[in-house]
């Protein structure tokens, strides 16, 4: 094929792309392509890591200070594609100022918001192990999905234990400091006569219990 040809079908291909994302918004697949997300959200960064990209787009929906890193959080984010969850998460100052360290798309791509040593804002109200504010020392990862309607993706568990093993090899991380959202926000609930806490459902226990599974496989 000649050049010109090449980049016409290549062109053709987007727009095509485009138009049926459009009509067929209801499509996960089509909407949380990689290609579009590429083209929709900036990224400093992109590399392949074992089996899956990788992009860097930091958010700037951080707090100041040093993130101690004691715990891993797991999110699910229940939003309609990764692109829209990239959107809330990276956009100027979201009005619940929401973030977390990296979303995970169900293709296992990995998009890295944050370093695990920033404060990210995806615990809210929270406590582990008597202590509160989760945001201070936990990484926070968000499952593109919704784990009450659909598990995780095999691409999204494998992806999500790449991501981690380095993180608890650093800072001597056991399978049980990986918790969950729920268990983080129940443990406030139990510890404060709190009245308004809003409802947030999250990552099944299910899923917890698979992920720890995996992981504990892949650590052997
Ligand atoms: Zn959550």
């Amino acid at each position: 094929m000649k050049k010109n040809t090449i980049k016409f079908t290549v062109i053709l291909a987007i727009v095509a792309m485009m138009a049926f994302s459009h009509t067929a918004c209801k499509d996960n697949k089509v909407k949380d392509n990689s290609l579009l997300i590429e083209a929709s959200i900036p990224y400093e960064k992109k590399e392949k890591i074992g089996d899956y990209w990788e992009y860097t787009c930091p958010t700037p929906n951080v707090h100041k200070g040093r993130n101690q890193v004691k715990a891993i959080v797991l999110h699910h984010t229940a939003t309609e594609s990764t692109l829209s969850s990239l959107k809330i998460m990276t956009g100027p100052k979201p009005a619940g100022k929401v973030s977390c360290h990296v979303v995970i798309a169900p293709d296992g791509t990995r998009y890295i918001l944050a370093p695990p040593e920033s404060i990210t804002w995806h615990a809210g109200w929270s406590m582990l192990n008597g202590r509160n504010n989760c945001n201070r020392f936990t990484v926070g990862i968000e499952f593109q999905g919704n784990t009450i309607e659909q598990p995780l993706t095999e691409d999204q568990v494998r992806s999500a234990i790449d991501y981690c093993l380095p993180i608890m090899k650093k800072y001597d991380l056991k399978i049980s400091d990986i918790v969950t959202h729920k268990q983080i926000r129940e443990e406030y609930l139990r510890n404060h006569h709190a009245k308004k806490v809003p409802a947030k459902p999250d990552i099944t226990d299910e899923e917890h219990k698979r992920f720890k599974e995996a992981l504990k496989k892949r650590i052997k």
